[in-house]
């Protein structure tokens, strides 16, 4: 099996498994209790959450607060503001977010608050004036992911942070899940509040988040409850999970395997780009403003549909668009709002690569799909164009 979906999630790494198993097989007990098992849990969650500090440089272990998932901490950020900032009812974000952003938001405005949508250009770049041009005096959040999930490309937080802070007293929350694992962060150089991230993007197994909040800013809890997470966030914590997304955070800030996956993914991307006639790539072409690990490719006039079925039954794991769109035909809201046209919107693959990809991996991935487009393409409606494609393309 050749897996080049992780952006939708990863395998747990067994460094990983072993530092959550002893919490599993050996130590129980809760982790609000006093005793000595529930200390012990306890001890477990604090040591991940200075780990997870460090990978983010935040500046102390009490801005990270653990949750479900990222869905979940982009959701209280966003949520958490609002409630505090009552007064308040304007909210920028941007048309390429993921869902756990945009139809938060798109349900937001349907509950009376405004919201202004940035748009991107056809590299899926933002227009920071149009950014700046939409701060008011009551902008409560401005919500910017820092890496999209389909097409890998990155948004200058650094930037856009110094933007709000100088032009609004908005608050800047940072969807940061594809990002963490991937591309160094260091949030003491950056003018974020608040910043989600989720365990299963990074070799941790599904389950846990956590949200950064930076010190003194003030979010109303989304879970209401006990005093876990120091009142912040209601529920038992789920110590296992906690104690793998440290373990994930400490082997991810550990420089080895980086470099590989950002040469397999450009391996590969070069390969389908000079091999296929119809391939064009999505997202910006320059490669140090994309993660390292993500090429989105539109295979003109067929469907991605077909292609990852016939990758599937290769053995070869992928995604169309985004994992979350595969039950729907629709062209996805990020490669619209790019303005890929629709012939190549709805054959749009995400090759995304993890610590696991070898140059085998690719290899097999080029032998095979040339001959699986070509088949397609002969397969298609729409052969005239594309005969005219490949010709114009020799
Ligand atoms: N934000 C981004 C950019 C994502 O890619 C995802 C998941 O794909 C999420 C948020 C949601 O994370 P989770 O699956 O942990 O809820």
């Amino acid at each position: 099996m050749i897996y080049l979906d992780n952006n939708a999630t990863t395998r747990v790494a067994p460094e990983v498994v072993a530092a959550m198993e002893p919490y599993l097989n050996e130590f129980y007990g809760n982790p609000s209790s006093a005793h000595a098992l529930g200390r012990q849990m306890k001890s477990g969650v604090e040591r991940a959450r200075k780990q997870v500090t460090e990978l983010l440089g935040a500046a102390d272990p009490s801005e990270i607060v653990f949750t479900s998932c990222g869905s979940e901490s982009d959701n209280w950020a966003i949520r958490g503001v609002l409630e505090q900032n009552p007064e308040k009812k304007h909210i920028v974000t941007t048309l390429v977010e993921h869902e756990a952003v945009r139809n938060l938001c798109a349900r937001l405005e349907l509950q009376g608050y405004e919201v202004t949508w940035l748009e991107v250009n056809g590299k899926g770049e933002l227009d920071l004036e149009s950014l700046r041009a939409a701060l008011r005096p009551d902008t409560a959040l401005v919500s910017v992911m820092l890496a999209n999930n389909e097409t890998g490309v990155l948004f200058p937080i650094g930037e856009i942070g110094r933007i709000v802070r100088s032009n609004s007293k908005a608050l800047f929350h940072v969807d940061g899940v594809q990002a963490v694992g991937k591309i160094p962060i260091d949030l003491s150089q950056l003018e974020v509040d608040l910043f989600a991230l989720s365990g299963h993007k990074l070799h941790a197994p599904q389950g846990v988040g956590a949200l950064y909040v930076r010190t003194g800013v003030e979010l109303a809890p989304f879970i209401v409850g006990g005093s876990q997470e120091s009142g912040r966030r209601g529920g038992t914590s789920a110590v296992p999970n906690i104690v793998a997304l440290g373990a994930a955070c400490e082997l991810a800030g550990k420089p080895e395997g980086h470099e590989l996956i950002r040469r397999l993914r450009d391996m590969l991307e070069d390969g389908i780009l000079s091999q296929i006639a119809n391939a064009r790539l999505n997202g910006t072409p320059d490669r140090t403003k994309r993660l390292p690990n993500t090429s989105n490719i539109s295979f003109e006039y067929v469907e991605g549909e077909n292609i990852l079925a016939h990758l599937n039954e290769a053995g070869i794991s992928v995604s169309t668009g985004s994992a979350c769109h595969s039950t729907t035909r629709e062209a996805s809201p990020t490669l619209r709002a790019m303005n890929v046209p629709y012939s190549a919107a709805q054959g749009s693959i995400r090759f995304s690569f993890g610590r696991y990809n070898t140059q085998g991996d690719v290899e097999q991935t080029l032998r095979l799909l040339p001959g699986i487009i070509e088949k397609l393409v002969k397969m298609s409606p729409y052969d005239k164009e594309l005969r005219a494609l490949y010709a114009a393309r020799g």
